[in-house]
């Protein structure tokens, strides 16, 4: 029997991580290492500061009062008596698509797993609160299968995004667009005049290349999205070693009269 790690980054108790244990159980033995409280747009933060506290809620059900890339690193290093066959995260209330991906505390789950060589799969659901999950539930199950009998491409993790149940009409393998926002940052004054900033709200400025995440939402698909954890633009690199002056640019720093200089 699988052994499926459910982590989010809303929290313990929030709707989406227990849509997401329904649904996993019925693959395989699920243990849920999640945040205490809400952790969204922490992204993959790793807590240093301060040590970590595990509490047990009940059989194979452990909260930390960390972030989601805490859970996922004390999960696999002290929870876990095995590795874990999958990794799952979500489900977020609220769509990741294009640049949210590096904001997400979700998907930044994920990518710890990734690190891990763990198979890894965020799941958000896109829609009006409150969120319907049902939809969201048998597609986590049918990716979730799907990973579990064959492997992923290498240090690859999937971004998958779900529209609410009836407006569902299929499925597309899409690439990361970009999705900035518009007006969200609100100006407000606190209680005693002084001017503040809150970020949040806004309106998501919309990529039009038909094969990304976003337009798939759009056209009411679910988007399952290979990231990869390589951030290197790789024809970026050719081009600048090809069109740069690279020796001359050393020369300008210096560096190699200092190495002699040390030798
Ligand atoms: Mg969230």
């Amino acid at each position: 029997m699988p052994l499926i790690m459910i982590t989010n980054d809303d929290g313990i108790d929030s709707p989406g991580i227990l849509a997401l244990r329904e649904a996993m159980s019925s693959l395989g033995r699920t243990v849920v290492v999640a945040p205490e409280r809400d952790n969204s747009a922490v992204s993959h933060a790793l807590t240093m500061s301060r040590p970590l506290r595990i509490r047990q809620r009940e059989s194979d059900i452990f909260t930390l009062d960390g972030t989601p890339t805490d859970c996922v690193v004390i999960g696999l290093g002290k929870l876990l008596d095995t590795r874990p066959d999958l990794l799952v995260s979500g489900i977020n209330p609220g769509p990741n698509l294009g640049d949210d991906i590096s904001y997400s505390g979700t998907v930044s789950a994920a990518i710890e797993g990734t690190m891990y060589g763990i198979p890894s799969i965020a799941f958000s659901v896109a829609g009006e609160p409150p969120y319907d999950y049902s939809m969201a539930m048998r597609v986590a199950v049918v990716l979730a299968d799907r990973v579990l009998a064959g492997k992923l491409p290498e240090n690859t993790l999937l971004n998958v995004n779900i529209p609410e149940g009836k407006v569902c009409r299929g499925l597309a393998i899409t690439r990361q667009g970009r999705r900035l926002w518009e007006n969200s940052i609100q100006e407000t004054f606190d209680p005693w005049g002084r001017r503040h900033y809150w970020i949040g709200g806004g309106t998501p400025l919309r990529d039009h290349g038909e094969d990304t995440d976003v337009a798939a939402l759009h056209h009411n698909l679910v988007s399952v999205t290979p990231i990869h954890l390589d951030l290197t633009n790789h024809p970026g690199l050719n081009l600048l070693r090809r069109s740069w002056d690279i020796g001359k640019m050393q020369e300008d720093i210096g560096g190699g009269r200092q190495e002699e200089a040390g030798s």
